[in-house]
């Protein structure tokens, strides 16, 4: 796929595959918005009522997309990615020009367009690293023999309702910043 993009424009999403079971955009929206403080509410609430009944959830498609800048490699998540974390290592740091966010998701939850366009990086014996070949956009980082990868949360469109939880390999980082966020570093 070829796509010609100004700077300020969103790509646009052709050619993707229709995935799962259609749902209102609104219902999932609102169940990935409500669901993460579910278990910080109190036991009597009313929003804990009506979220109890949206517990087993009619849809769990995730509305989250992402790009690269050029537009030719385009992606949907199908459920929302977890266990974001920022890796201050070496490789990341290189590869990303300061330090990486990412977020883990199955493959196969994964929907691409633009593949063609994506090349991998062995950056190691089980893991690679996927960038768009036209623009640069660092977008994955995937261990090879395991089922999940890992999507750059910079990559992703507008509002995620994603928070880091951690910060890994500071051991490594860079010694010109900080990091004052108080979550938790991992030295590796
Ligand atoms: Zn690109
Ligand atoms: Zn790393």
């Amino acid at each position: 796929m070829s796509m010609r993009l100004g700077s300020q424009a969103s790509p646009v999403m052709p050619n993707l595959t229709r995935y799962g079971r259609r749902c209102k955009p609104g219902l999932s929206q609102r169940y990935h918005r409500l669901s993460p403080g579910l278990q910080h509410l109190p036991p009597r609430s009313g929003l804990t009522r009506t979220l109890g009944r949206t517990q087993t959830p009619r849809c769990t498609m995730s509305v989250l997309s992402g790009s690269c800048n050029c537009g030719a490699v385009i992606f949907k998540l199908t459920q929302a990615p977890t266990e974001a974390t920022t890796c201050h290592c070496t490789q990341c740091r290189k590869q990303s020009g300061h330090y990486f966010a990412s977020a883990n998701l199955p493959k196969s939850a994964l929907q691409l367009s633009g593949a063609e366009h994506i090349t991998w990086y062995q950056s190691s014996e089980k893991v690679r690293r996927g960038f768009c070949s036209k623009c640069g956009c660092w977008l994955f980082w995937e261990p090879v023999f395991r089922d999940w990868t890992s999507v750059a949360l910079g990559s992703l469109n507008g509002h995620t309702n994603l928070a880091l939880e951690r910060h890994i390999f500071v051991a490594h980082k860079g010694d010109y910043y900080s990091i004052a966020d108080g979550l938790p570093q991992n030295e590796n």
